[in-house]
């Protein structure tokens, strides 16, 4: 749950976190054709790397278990109003429109999934995403296919932010 969760937050550049994720399921990802639009000047991010890279790794593995084998998949990051925002967009299925909340609960899955998943994936990115105070959302594209949106806003404490240091408030 959000609120156990120790967040070990370090300055790491948008595409070292992105970049770690797609490496991780670059085979999975398979023949998709996968672009990456950074927005140019984009800053550091101050996030625990191991608990954020493991979010867009099950954006990313659900893009590959969910969308047809040569779909492509686009992750675009910007800055605005003090907030990362960050995008995984793919060209799949989409989410059901009543169930775009329900998708985040734990063990939710949408009918005919198929077998391969416990619905795990997708409440541990919310858990992370929010330990950040950061918020993670879904919509579907006019041209089929689902937007997962990441919202991380620059932490209150920056640029204080000390890698030998937790938060304060997931300090004992
Ligand atoms: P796990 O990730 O624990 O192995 P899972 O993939 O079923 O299992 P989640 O990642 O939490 O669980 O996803 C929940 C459900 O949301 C999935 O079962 C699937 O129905 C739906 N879903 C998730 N991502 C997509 C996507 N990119 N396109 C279409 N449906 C999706
Ligand atoms: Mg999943």
């Amino acid at each position: 749950e959000a609120g156990a969760m120790p967040v070990r937050r370090e300055w790491v550049p948008v595409d070292e976190l992105i970049g770690g994720a797609l490496t991780r399921v670059q085979r999975r990802l398979g023949a998709r054709a996968v672009t990456v639009e950074l927005a140019p000047d984009l800053p550091m991010v101050a996030v625990d790397p191991v608990l954020m890279a493991q979010v867009f790794i099950n954006l990313l593995e659900n893009a590959a278990k969910y969308t047809p084998a040569t779909s492509p998949v686009r992750i675009r990051a910007a800055f605005r109003d003090q907030s990362f925002v960050i995008d995984v967009v793919d060209a799949g299925p989409g989410i059901p429109p009543g169930d775009t909340e329900r998708v985040f609960d734990k063990f939710y899955r949408t009918e005919g999934a198929g077998p391969q998943g416990v619905g795990l994936g997708l409440a541990i990115c919310r858990g992370i995403v929010e330990a950040h105070g950061g918020r993670i959302s879904v919509e579907n594209v006019a041209t089929g296919g689902a937007c997962f949106r990441v919202v991380l806003p620059v932490p209150t404490s920056a640029p204080g932010v000390d890698a030998s240091a937790p938060e304060a408030e997931t300090s004992p």
